[in-house]
């Protein structure tokens, strides 16, 4: 697969209110000849009661609800398909877009937290060879408000019980779905912000709980960095040397293993987030002794206490002919880093029996 800075060209998707500051929602219903607070009403409807449905929408007046709604909540992702797993505690979802382009996000809830996935972009453009989303190439960016549905979606399904062990909200959000989120960073920050505005501007969700996971592209890094909004960053790491990175991860052919940690402790040591170090362990390519050691080398040489490390075994990818690391040497390698002094925690890796954990998502046609 060749490397794809951008995408093709394609029309945009419908403007909705969730793409919109709270200063142009209000400019826009006012547009409509509403009131100004029919803009705070709406962002109730969407950001606290998790609802677009003009028919729950009792508060507006019953001559324009209609009108409002279809207006300010155009249907941008409609789900086509989803596959449960652990109990129905994970549940991928397949969206299918206003252009028919397809995304997925999965939702997981643990005894003490939820976590959604979410894709910030359908397909990518990095290329890395073991991951199935890597293969498709870039079909296109996702807009801010075709990513914060997906949340929506994922909040008001915890909130109606939907998902085993009663009503409850969604605490995590990972942007490591479809996509290199630092690829698309417009729509990608502006979802963050909403995503941490206080209800009803936002969702209201905290800043260190989102994670921002990128392959490196060093200079949206710094960007992000510039903020000033301390999300967790991860950078999909995968091997400490130049050459087997570049195999493995492309774009480190435009910015290497170095300039890519060298931007990671900048983050670090902007916002003061411990930054995550990715690492799918596959057998025999990235998997020696020799590779955790030159790791913890590479991170406590740019200092301590400003990162940990999360080796994920591979999950199998369709045509692939890696398989993940034999648990020995999973368990070595780890062993090693945190000889190093470097925390180190095994990635749970939730959903592979549907095709749904880390680097299996494909959207695939033949899927439905
Ligand atoms: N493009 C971003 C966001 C995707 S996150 C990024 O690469 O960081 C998905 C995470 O899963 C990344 O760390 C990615 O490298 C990792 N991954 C991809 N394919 C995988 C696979 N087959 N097994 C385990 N992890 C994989």
């Amino acid at each position: 697969m060749p490397l794809q800075m951008a995408p093709r060209r394609r029309g945009k998707p419908p403007k909705h209110f969730a793409d919109l500051t709270p200063a142009e929602r209000v400019a826009s219903v006012e547009a409509m000849g509403e009131k100004s607070f029919r803009a705070k009403q709406l962002a109730t409807h969407y950001f606290t009661h998790y609802t677009s449905d003009p028919e729950q929408m009792t508060d507006l007046p019953s001559a324009t609800r209609e009108a409002m709604a279809t207006t300010m909540f155009p249907s941008l992702i409609r789900p086509t398909r989803t596959l449960e797993a652990d109990g129905g505690t994970t549940v991928k979802t397949l969206w299918h877009l206003f252009d028919d382009a397809k995304v997925e996000s999965v939702l997981m809830r643990y005894p003490n937290r939820t976590t959604l996935c979410v894709s910030s972009q359908a397909g990518c453009g990095m290329a890395c060879p073991f991951c199935a989303t890597g293969q498709l190439g870039l079909t296109r960016n996702l807009s801010t408000a075709e990513i914060l549905e997906q949340v929506r979606a994922a909040f008001r399904t915890l909130a109606a019980g939907e998902i085993p062990g009663g009503p409850t909200r969604l605490n995590n959000l990972v942007f490591m779905g479809m996509g290199e989120p630092l690829a698309n960073p417009r729509a990608v920050i502006e979802t963050v912000r909403t995503l941490v505005a206080p209800q009803p501007e936002g969702f209201g969700m905290s800043a260190r709980n989102i994670t921002v996971s990128t392959v490196g592209l060093v200079p949206a890094m710094l960007k992000l960095a510039d903020l000033g909004i301390p999300v967790t960053l991860a950078l999909s790491l995968h091997a400490p040397d130049d050459d087997l990175r570049s195999e493995l991860v492309p774009i480190n052919t435009r910015w290497s293993v170095d300039e890519a940690l060298d931007a990671a402790r900048h983050y670090f040591e902007v916002t003061g987030r411990r930054v995550s170090i990715e690492y799918a362990l596959i057998k025999d390519m990235n998997d020696h002794g020799w590779r955790a050691d030159l790791l913890g080398e590479k991170l406590n040489a740019r200092g301590r206490g400003w990162v940990h490390v999360n080796p994920i075994p591979l999950n199998p990818t369709p045509g692939s002919i890696w398989t993940a690391s034999e648990r020995a040497v999973e368990d070595e390698f780890v062993a090693r880093l945190r000889g190093h002094g470097i925390p180190t925690t095994i990635r749970d890796t939730r959903g592979s029996d549907i095709d749904g954990a880390c680097g299996q998502l494909a959207a695939e046609e033949d899927d439905e």
